[in-house]
C-alpha cells in the first residue's frame, strides 16, 4: 500500500469513527439499557424492534383524567387529584415538529371552531397564539391556567383533550392531527442506530433515562404501582399499530402471551462497561 493509499484509508476510518459517534452518542445509554433488559430476561425482539416485556406486557394501564386533573370537581367541590398527583396534560411540555405544526395548521379552522364552542377564549384565535417559542428553540403547546391550552375543563372527567375531542366529534384524522407525544404517552419509542427501535413504557427502571420535566414516573397516577386496566400493549394498541403496522402488532400480541406464560425476569442492573 502506498503512503497515499494509507492516508486515504486512515482518513476514511476516521470519518467513519466520527459518523458512528454522531449516530451512537444520543443512544448509547439506551443501548446499555437494552443490554441490561436482555440480561434480566425481559427483552423480546420482533424484527427490528426490541420490546420491554415488563413495562409493555405485564404492566396495566388506563388513562383516567379524573385522577390527575388540576382543580376541583364542580359536582363534589373536592380536588380531582388525591394528593400531589401529576398530569401529562398539565405538567409536561409538549414540543412539536414542523410536520406536527403543519398538520394542526391544516385542520385549524375545524379545530378552533369546535374549541370556541367549548371555551370562549378560542374565539378568533390563531394556532400561533396557542404555541410557545421556548428558550431551547423548541416550539411547544402553550400552557394556560396551569395546563395545556387544549386541555378543556370537563365536569365529568376533570380535563379532556380538546384536539382529541375535536377529531372524534368533527371527523378529523386523530393520528394525523394529535401531537405524537400526546398520542404516545406513556409509551417509549426510541430510535436506535442501525434502523432498530426500543419499544417500552415509562416505569421506575427507565426513570433515570427519560426526561419527564423533573417529574418522577411514580408521580403520575396512571403509572403508579403495577397499574390498572388492560395491559399496556392492549391500551396503547392503536398507537403501536400506527408506529409499526398491523402485522407487527399481531406478532406483538402473541409475544406478550408467551412472555406472560414464562418465568419472571430478574432485577435490571447496569451491564457494565461494554467489551
Ligand atoms: S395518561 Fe395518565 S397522567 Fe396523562 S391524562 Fe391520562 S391519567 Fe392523566
Ligand atoms: S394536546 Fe391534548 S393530550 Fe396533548 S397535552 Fe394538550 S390536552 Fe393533553
Amino acid at each position: 500500500m502506498s503512503g497515499q493509499d494509507h492516508n486515504a484509508t486512515s482518513s476514511e476510518r476516521l470519518r467513519e469513527r466520527y459518523r458512528r459517534y454522531v449516530h451512537e452518542r444520543g443512544a448509547s445509554n439506551w443501548m446499555n439499557y437494552l443490554e441490561a433488559l436482555r440480561r434480566a430476561r425481559r427483552l423480546v425482539t420482533i424484527d427490528h424492534v426490541h420490546c420491554d416485556g415488563e413495562s409493555l406486557f405485564r404492566r396495566r394501564f388506563r388513562c383516567d383524567t379524573r385522577l390527575c386533573a388540576p382543580g376541583k370537581n364542580p359536582l363534589t367541590g373536592e380536588a380531582w387529584r388525591a394528593s400531589g398527583e401529576k398530569s401529562c396534560c398539565a405538567e409536561l411540555v409538549v414540543d412539536l415538529t414542523p410536520d406536527e405544526i403543519a398538520a394542526l395548521r391544516r385542520h385549524w379552522p375545524v379545530i378552533v371552531e369546535y374549541l370556541a364552542e367549548k371555551n370562549w377564549w378560542f374565539r378568533g384565535r390563531e394556532l400561533d397564539e396557542c404555541l410557545d417559542l421556548d428558550a431551547d428553540f423548541e416550539v411547544s403547546l402553550k400552557k394556560r391556567g396551569k395546563r395545556c391550552v387544549f386541555a378543556l375543563r370537563d365536569p365529568r372527567w376533570g380535563i379532556r383533550c380538546g384536539i382529541h375531542a375535536a377529531c372524534l366529534e368533527r371527523g378529523l384524522p386523530l393520528r394525523e392531527v394529535k401531537p405524537v407525544t400526546c398520542d404516545t404517552f406513556p409509551l417509549l419509542v426510541i430510535d436506535l442506530p442501525g434502523g432498530e427501535f426500543f419499544l417500552g413504557a415509562y416505569d421506575n427502571d427507565v426513570n433515570a433515562l427519560v426526561d419527564l420535566d423533573d417529574d418522577d414516573v411514580g408521580n403520575f397516577p396512571c403509572l403508579k404501582g403495577r397499574g390498572r386496566g388492560p395491559r399496556m400493549y392492549e391500551s396503547m394498541g392503536g398507537t403501536i399499530r400506527s408506529f409499526f403496522g398491523d402485522a407487527f402488532y399481531e406478532r406483538l400480541c402473541k409475544a406478550a402471551e408467551d412472555y406472560l406464560a414464562g418465568p419472571r425476569p430478574r432485577k435490571v442492573e447496569h451491564p457494565g462497561v461494554p467489551a
